[in-house]
């Protein structure tokens, strides 16, 4: 064992410095795409965390769907640790026992058929551009050629590399960075004529044949959106009908968000169908940055040897974190407490009697309370005063996406806070 202190970079590190003094240095020195922190966090342990000056939160929103195990988890801290002091990197010119045993373990919850295989990414934006990658190798039914045209939502995110953004509709997000990657269309969210039309004969004598469509079945940046009941198996059957890729963004819907290992899984969401495509990420490594995109039977073949890569892709401190997150899920069985706490908190918090909320909608343990009042970004900084991260997800919804491991007393905690708005904040 080294008797060295961490190394600092040469910088003052010491945890003494205050919540104030700390956002100077930020200002300072990190780029300002996302304006000043809300507050500098030095320490969590479990659903919470504590700032720079000392005072606890409850972490409802797990750093946007990601701490799957909460914070400073012991089992993820031992497995990463072992991992870095045994092997920390390789490089793809060879393979790792832990990169092997996620991308089978991922495999084996996706229910996935043979032939199916995994790429893994650092980040949700990189499994999608490998999947956006997947469907430019779409052939052609004519078999001369590809396909160019891929459907994605009004309302969807997938990320700000330039071919994510291509698929992500936000115009703020995309107008000052085009030209982008072309070829995409968004429809409007859960529209199923507008789909149909998409696929129509005269949409592909004038468009082209689609290479894919590509959604999430539960819009998160959007402000928690399922997509309507019928929609998935809808989508399958079209998509199906016409060679084109079914691709899910579950990246911040998948590993156990929801309530199952995936949210197309439920009845009520996919209606039993199969995918071609899934990206996951946010949650997948507990913390750790660690995406992947799962590619189903014969969808696993449209990225041949040399036509992607990755330096990071499948490190072996990335994958331990992988595996001992879902490990953690799968002992101590969270996707239950995922399914009933989420009831739970949505349950509280709709019968809590706020005049100021109106419905709570999502899935498991990612869900929106709609406000009566587009007043969200006031109610977030009113909940982190009272000790309570959450996100204004829309100017009319709170977004809560706590940790996996969230109790039924924190979940009560947090539904008698929101029980306190009144009409006050309108
Ligand atoms: C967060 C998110 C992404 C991007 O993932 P990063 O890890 O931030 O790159 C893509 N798609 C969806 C649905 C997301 O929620």
């Amino acid at each position: 064992m080294s008797t060295l202190t961490p190394t600092e970079g040469g910088s003052d590190l010491s945890a003494n410095g205050s919540v104030a003094a700390w956002t100077e240095r930020y200002t300072g020195a990190v780029m300002d795409t996302f304006g000043p922190p809300q507050r500098v966090l030095v320490r969590g342990e479990g659903a919470h965390v504590w700032d720079a000056d000392g005072k606890r939160y409850l972490d409802l929103l797990a750093g946007i769907a990601v701490n799957a195990l909460g914070h400073a988890h012991p089992t993820l801290t031992a497995a990463i640790s072992a991992q870095l002091g045994t092997l920390g990197h390789v490089s793809n010119f060879f393979g790792t026992p832990a990169q092997i045993a996620l991308a089978e373990t991922l495999l084996r919850i996706a229910e996935a058929p043979e032939g199916s295989r995994v790429f893994l990414t650092n980040s949700g934006t990189e499994a999608v551009e490998a999947a956006f990658k997947m469907t430019r190798r779409v052939a052609s039914s004519s078999g001369v050629g590809t396909r160019t045209r891929v459907l994605a939502l009004e309302g969807g995110f997938h990320g700000r590399s330039m071919g994510a953004l291509a698929l992500t509709a936000k115009a703020a997000y995309r107008e000052p960075f085009e030209p982008l990657p072309g070829g995409v269309e968004h429809l409007p969210f859960g529209d199923l004529t507008a789909l149909e039309a998409a696929f129509s004969p005269q949409a592909i004598a004038e468009r082209g044949e689609v290479a894919a469509l590509v959604v999430e079945p539960v819009q998160g940046e959007a402000g928690v959106r399922p997509l309507p009941p019928g929609y998935l198996v809808a989508a399958r059957r079209l998509t199906t009908t016409h060679g084109a890729l079914l691709v899910l963004d579950e990246v911040q819907t998948g590993m156990g968000r929801c309530g199952t290992w995936f949210a197309y899984q439920q009845p009520e969401i996919g209606g039993g169908m199969v995918p071609d495509v899934v990206m996951v990420a946010k949650g997948l490594g507990g913390g750790f940055p660690v995406g992947a995109v799962i590619a189903y039977g014969a969808a696993a073949r449209l990225l041949g040897r040399g036509q992607h890569g990755s330096t990071f892709g499948g490190n072996p401190v990335a994958a331990t974190a992988a595996l001992a997150t879902i490990g953690v899920i799968e002992r101590d069985a969270l996707l239950t407490n995922v399914r009933e706490i989420g009831a739970q908190l949505r349950q509280k918090i709709e019968t809590n009697g706020s005049p100021l909320v109106k419905e709570v909608r999502g899935r498991g343990l990612l869900l929106a309370i709609v406000l009566n009042e587009p007043v969200a970004p006031r109610v977030a900084a009113a909940a982190l005063e009272a000790g309570f991260i959450v996100n204004a997800v829309a100017p009319d919804a709170i977004r809560l996406a706590p940790p996996l491991i969230l109790t039924a007393d924190q979940a009560a905690e947090a539904a008698r806070f929101f029980a306190t708005l009144s009409e006050d904040f309108a």
